[in-house]
């Protein structure tokens, strides 16, 4: 009998019976299984996870302090006293 290669538990099935590519589910850990190989008789799992990827987008906030010097001009006019 094989092997769950998930958990390891024997599945009860005829091995003959099994055909390549045939899926089925462990009993025990309820993982689907796929038979690969008949002679040798081997099971691999399938594993259906949906793999969500959480893309963390780090907004780096740049602060752009544009520092705008403003000159002030301060042209000194001379008081001259015209009369
Ligand atoms: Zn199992």
């Amino acid at each position: 009998m094989p092997n769950c290669p998930e958990c390891g538990a024997l599945i009860d099935l005829d091995e003959d019976e099994l055909e390549e590519g045939e899926t089925l589910a462990c009993p025990e850990c309820s993982s689907e299984l796929e038979v690969v190989n008949t002679h040798p008789l081997e099971l691999d799992v399938i594993e259906d996870e949906e793999e969500e990827l959480d893309e963390e987008e780090e907004e780096e906030e740049e602060d752009l302090f544009e520092e705008e010097e403003e000159e002030d001009n301060h042209e000194e006019e001379g008081d001259n006293g015209f009369h």
